[in-house]
This record gives structure tokens, C-alpha cells and sequence, in this order.
């Protein structure tokens, strides 16, 4: 993927109108998982074979632009591991653009290989034990930035926020069988993303809607992503 940058202040001028970043992040997810399918997986080299494919995006709040990448995992025999997220947040940093609003990871969707890699066998790759660590420490990103998972192959989803990864794995892995339940159980294809939209949209709508906070539109996307709200 080409790296793009798209001047949202632009067009906010041009009609009079505020861009909610978040909504557009949601509205470019099947796009992103297409990038990413297709030319992160091009840039994953892994010597055993297991490949992870991610796009990013995030914004500059003070240019009001913003910003899409994709990229692969490198993993080569005899030397570190660089995960497509880290690579992906090295480059956000790297063009100025300090805050993530959501990345997209892809990989195997099988569960005991997904097992050996993050110690839990979930329906999507979520960050490995490294990832666990350093994402949530990241500049460029929050407790609310949003990771959706999907497969390589698979449209199976699940879409949590970062802070959600960093606290329900520790958890899961000392025995809460709650936090593994809900990192665990299978999630929806990508056939109804634009209802889970149109809930984003429901939840975000209300009078006091303008002055919502990104990291609140960044929470509310989760719950109107993943399936467990009906309103
Ligand atoms: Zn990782």
C-alpha cells in the first residue's frame, strides 16, 4: 500500500461540517483489511512461515490530517522478531502522525497455531506476548485505540481497544475464565459491518455529539463493533 494522507481540515472547510475521524476509520475497515490482505501480505516474511499483515491509521489532531499505511511481519531464523504493529506505529511516529485511532491485524485464524503464538486460543490473532507489552506503552497510542482482527483468508472479526487487550490477557492467563470467555468466543464476518456502523452512528448522534472526545467515539466504536450491545 501506498501510504496516504488525506487533509481533513480540508474538507471540513469546504462544508462547514466536523469530520469524526473514528467514523471514518470504520467506514475504511474492509478497505484496510483489502490492503492489507493483499500488499501487507506481500511485505510478511516469516522463515517458519507464519504471516501477520496490519494497516494503521491515525491522525495529526493539529494539521487535521490523516493518515493510512499497511505493512507485513519480518521474522527471519536467526534474528528478532519485527511485528507488522510495530512497524506500523514506527511509521506513524516517523510521519507525524501521534495518534492511532485504529489498527488492523490479520493472520491465521487457526486456533492452536494462534495458541503458540499469544498463549490463548482465540478466534483471531490478537498481539503477541511482545505486542502485549509494548503497544499499550507506544507515544502514539491510548488505552481506546481500536485493533480490529481478522484472518488472512478468514472475514471472521473481533475488534477490542487496546487498553481491553492489556488487561483481559493478563487475567485470562491467571484463570478468569470471564476475561478468556471474552476474548474467546467467535465473532461475526464483515456481512453486517455497515449496521454495526449505523450503531456507531445511533450511539454518536445525540445534541451533545460535537464535543464527544475522541477517546469516547473511540469506546463507543468498540461496543458498537463487537456484538455483545444491542440497543
Ligand atoms: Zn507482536
Amino acid at each position: 500500500m501506498t501510504s496516504q494522507e488525506i487533509n481533513y481540515g480540508n474538507v471540513e472547510r469546504l462544508t462547514g461540517k466536523p469530520i469524526d475521524p473514528v467514523l471514518w476509520f470504520l467506514q475504511r475497515v474492509p478497505y484496510l483489511v483489502e490492503q492489507a490482505r493483499s500488499l501487507g501480505r506481500q511485505d510478511a516474511h516469516s522463515y517458519r512461515d507464519f504471516h501477520v499483515a496490519g494497516a494503521i491509521a491515525a491522525i495529526n489532531p493539529a494539521e487535521r490530517t490523516y493518515w493510512e499505511d499497511a505493512a507485513g511481519n519480518l521474522k527471519r531464523s536467526n534474528k528478532s522478531k519485527v511485528c507488522a504493529e510495530k512497524k506500523l506505529l514506527g511509521r506513524a511516529l516517523k510521519h507525524g502522525f501521534p495518534h492511532v485511532i485504529g489498527l488492523v491485524v490479520l493472520s491465521t485464524t487457526d486456533r492452536a497455531e494462534i495458541k503458540a503464538v499469544s498463549d490463548l486460543e482465540t478466534p483471531t490473532l490478537h498481539f503477541c506476548g511482545v505486542c502485549r507489552d509494548e503497544v499499550p506503552q507506544h507515544q502514539c497510542v491510548a488505552d481506546r485505540t481500536l485493533v480490529v482482527t481478522s484472518g488472512l483468508n478468514e472475514d471472521v472479526n473481533q475488534t477490542f481497544t487496546v487498553g481491553q487487550v492489556a488487561s483481559l490477557y493478563p487475567q485470562a492467563l491467571h484463570g478468569d475464565s470471564a476475561a478468556a470467555f471474552e476474548l474467546t468466543r467467535s465473532r461475526p464476518d464483515f456481512h453486517d459491518w455497515d449496521q454495526r456502523i449505523a450503531t456507531y452512528q445511533m450511539l454518536t448522534n445525540g445534541p451533545e455529539a460535537v464535543n464527544l472526545a475522541l477517546e469516547e467515539r473511540q469506546r463507543l466504536a468498540q461496543l458498537a463493533l463487537s456484538k455483545t450491545v444491542s440497543i
